[in-house]
């Protein structure tokens, strides 16, 4: 969509769509709104007093469990990983989500619908160049349930995706460069999938009022519940490289690099943010000097300087 890619890009206007929230089933509006360079994107919480906003970043970071959840003070946003995936891949950097309640609308399950709302209000280049988090040597995150996520340097945004069920059923295998084009057409319209196993006790306890074949594939044994057919044969491993990119949206940057994903899952995805977010703490305190005294001081701080920077350099790609 958008074809100036060292800029940053907002939508062109507002645009809006109702749905159902995924956790409380209560309905919901969402409206996306333009925003100005530099702003990130943010959720607006329309339905209480002095409409707050949260950042979507990884300090607001607050659970991953099933979803994620951002949040500022006691206001929470649930679930935003399928509309900052739509976001993101769509190339959009400052926008406003506003919403009248606690979570987006889940729509079939997929980021299909957020998709077609960012088309709706159309993406627009702004003056500032973008930021970027470039990938200057290898980095990995692991679990003890056996996820791993290495991260390696590359001129793209890619992702190299495995995903495997209990036992290693509905083992799937998916790598692709994240374009618009690519996302719109490839991962868009796959759905959240869940096991029987997982959700059963969650159905029981009511905390999934909104959830319904509708807009959630279930897997039981070796049966695979849905409203409609599977829309890829690989369907899981698509949904998992969206929220890859939703949760990595929380950066604020966009990433040149490459993700290699085995049996991923949210708490990992927020650990490898958490672990570019203290890279990039560490790059900006060492690429800014506060203050450069003069005579020999100065000069031994700019040894200091250089000297600090120079493996950087050293793993820079050309
Ligand atoms: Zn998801």
């Amino acid at each position: 969509m958008a074809s100036t890619p060292e800029f940053q890009h907002t939508v062109g206007k507002t645009a809006s769509l109702s749905g159902t929230a995924l956790h409380t089933g209560e309905k919901v509006s969402l409206k996306l709104h333009p925003a100005p360079v530099g702003y990130g994107i943010k959720f607006k919480r329309k339905d209480l007093q002095d409409e707050p906003t949260i950042d979507a970043r990884i300090d607001n970071l607050k659970t991953v469990e099933r979803a994620t959840t951002i949040g500022e003070g006691s206001v929470r946003v649930h679930t935003v990983e399928h509309v900052l995936a739509a976001l993101s891949a769509m190339d959009v950097d400052n926008a406003i989500v506003e919403m009248d309640a606690n979570e987006p609308p889940i729509g079939d399950g997929s980021a299909q619908l957020y998709v077609d709302l960012i088309k709706r209000a159309g993406v627009t280049v702004q003056e500032e160049p973008r930021k970027f988090f470039d990938v200057r040597e290898p980095m990995h995150v692991e679990s003890k349930t056996g996820a791993l996520l290495v991260l390696l340097p590359d001129e793209k945004f890619r992702i190299s995706c495995t995903q495997a069920g209990p036992n290693n059923r509905f083992t799937q295998f998916l790598s692709m460069e994240v374009t618009p084009t690519a996302f719109e057409r490839e991962i868009a319209p796959a759905r959240t999938f869940v096991y029987y196993e997982d959700v059963q006790p969650l159905m029981e306890k009511n905390l999934i009022k909104g959830g319904s074949l509708e807009n959630a594939i279930v897997v039981r044994g070796e049966a695979v519940l849905s409203k409609e057919p599977l829309r890829f044969a690989d369907e899981f491993v698509r949904h998992k490289i969206l929220d890859i990119i939703g949760d990595l949206a929380l950066v604020g940057r966009r990433i040149r690099g490459h993700v290699v994903a085995v049996k991923p899952g949210h708490a990992t995805n927020a650990e490898l943010v958490r672990a570019l977010a203290r890279e990039q703490t560490r790059r900006s305190a060492i690429a800014v000097p506060r203050a450069m005294p003069t005579g020999d001081g100065g000069s031994r701080l700019m040894n200091h300087f250089f000297r600090g920077i120079s493996p950087v350099i050293r793993s820079c790609r050309a």
